[in-house]
């Protein structure tokens, strides 16, 4: 693709905007880019793009800006239903996102995981994994850099492992990995993406364009995910906890076992027991993992060794500490339902559980179940506390503290050793918190106020 010359537009300046924006210019274009917030609060990204020869345009999108361009870069934060973008897509003119524009100059194999839950874990396993083998291995996308700063780094023989979201999918059009991941598609999002078929079809994206030379690797425990399958035109590789896959990894007699084909025999990769992570959901990124480490042919015991020293990524069902025998676990990227089930799932009973921050639509009765059985109380915090309790009030004890930082002190104080508690809030953190990462340091930092002695860093 010949971008020398080009006008393009990069429309908002998020961390991916600003690193397309100067990719482009860095390729010859003409850049131009775009975004709702004021010159002043854009401080920190101006004088970088002025320097490099870029024009800003900012508080807000002028309708003209759109319609000079020959391409038009969107951030995965903007929705496409932005009238300015519907306008030019009804003009013809290409809108693509970072992720496509770096699919089109990445070399290399790609490896790309999806998910409503566990992508981040996922591809940071996979990347350790992969670079423990030797092989030249550049991890990013969702997390950390953005795929477009890998384009230079990458040449024949590199494995970009990519974590992707549904925003960034939804602007792609010929983005294929060698090697697809979808641990799983349960709602989430349904502010943005409208229905939960539409949300499933963004996921599904990842595999469009992939061939019979190609892997898609799906959960057989997972049955929307299970239905991706009949579409995919790759080969198809099954990850299961609870059943025998064809072929994919699978657990047998306190192993994790992986195999090829129906035909070929079992290998076995690591115990069961040597993964050092919490929770059935953790068992599953693992086997995704592994299945895609396998397919890479990545030899088992170097597989094995890196699982069995991997540490829980942070903010990810984090241990945080033990007090007074009351265990304190850090779930802050647990931003929706399922994820604060698969939370709660991991701990036996005496939970005492903070919820709530900015709700995304979100249906909290399917907790019901794992409340009654395992929470002993509630503790509600920011915007979304009347609806929580209003769905939840009935099946559980409820209390509305506001705060993170009350929350905390509260359940210390209420707590008896041999409590769990436990911040797996359900909801993102806009309402309250920079991000969920703020809130789950504000957490820790409370957590840590409590113990008297301590070292910790501030929010
Ligand atoms: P993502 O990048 O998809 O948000 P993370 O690895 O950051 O995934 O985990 C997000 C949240 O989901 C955390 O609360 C984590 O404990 C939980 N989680 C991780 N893996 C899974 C999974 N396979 N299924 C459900 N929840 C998961």
């Amino acid at each position: 693709m010949e971008l020398k010359g080009k006008k393009v537009l990069v429309v908002g300046l998020g961390k991916s905007g600003l690193a397309a924006a100067l990719f482009l210019r860095r390729r010859g274009a003409q850049v131009t880019v775009s975004d709702l917030r004021s010159a002043a609060a854009l401080s920190k990204e101006i004088p970088s793009l002025l320097e490099a020869g870029i024009a800003v345009e900012a508080g807000g999108h002028g309708l003209l800006t759109f319609r000079r361009q020959d391409l038009i870069v969107v951030s995965p934060g903007v929705p496409l239903l932005t009238p300015e973008l519907v306008q030019v897509r009804h003009l013809g003119l290409p809108v693509i996102g970072e992720l496509e524009l770096a699919a089109r100059f990445l070399k290399g194999d790609v490896l790309a995981i999806t998910g409503s839950n566990g992508k981040t874990t996922t591809t940071t396993l996979c990347g350790e994994i992969f670079s423990a083998s030797g092989l030249k291995t550049l991890i990013g996308g969702n997390i950390g850099v953005p795929v477009i700063e890998m384009v230079d780094q990458s040449a024949a023989g590199t494995w970009s492992v990519l974590e992707v979201s549904s925003f960034q999918l939804e602007t792609t059009e010929s983005f294929h990995p060698r090697v697809a991941i979808i641990l799983n598609i349960t709602p989430d999002h349904l502010d943005r993406h409208g229905t939960f078929e539409n949300y499933v079809a963004m996921k599904e994206k990842i595999f469009a364009n992939q061939t019979g030379e190609d892997y898609l690797i799906l959960n057989g425990d997972d049955p929307v995910a299970q239905r991706a399958a009949s579409r995919a035109k790759s080969q198809v590789f099954w990850f299961s906890r609870s059943k025998i896959v064809r072929r994919g990894t699978l657990l047998m007699n306190g192993m994790v076992m992986f195999r090829a084909s129906e035909q070929a025999s079992l290998m076995p990769v690591l115990p069961l027991a040597d993964i050092p992570l919490k929770g059935q959901h953790n068992v599953e990124n693992v086997l995704a993992a592994v299945c895609a480490a396998c397919l890479a042919e990545i030899p088992a015991e170097v597989i094995a060794r890196t699982v069995a020293s991997f540490h829980a990524v942070e903010h990810r069902l984090e241990f945080v500490a033990a007090i007074r025998g009351v265990d304190y676990y850090n779930d802050s990227k647990a931003t929706n339902v399922d994820a604060t089930a698969k939370a709660i799932a991991s701990f036996p009973g005496n939970i005492r559980l903070i919820l709530g921050g900015k709700d995304k639509n979100s249906d909290y009765t399917q907790l019901h179940a794992l409340l009654k059985e395992r929470v002993k109380v509630v503790y509600t915090i920011g915007s979304a506390a009347e609806k929580i309790e209003g769905q939840i009030g009935r099946v559980t004890k409820v209390v509305s503290v506001g705060t993170l930082a009350a929350a905390v002190d509260r359940a210390a104080t209420e707590a008896v050793a041999g409590d769990v508690v436990l911040l797996a809030p359900a909801c993102s953190s806009f309402d309250q918190f920079e991000n969920y990462e703020h809130r789950g340091r504000v957490f820790k930092q409370a957590v840590m106020a409590r113990q008297g002695a301590g070292v910790w860093q501030n929010a």
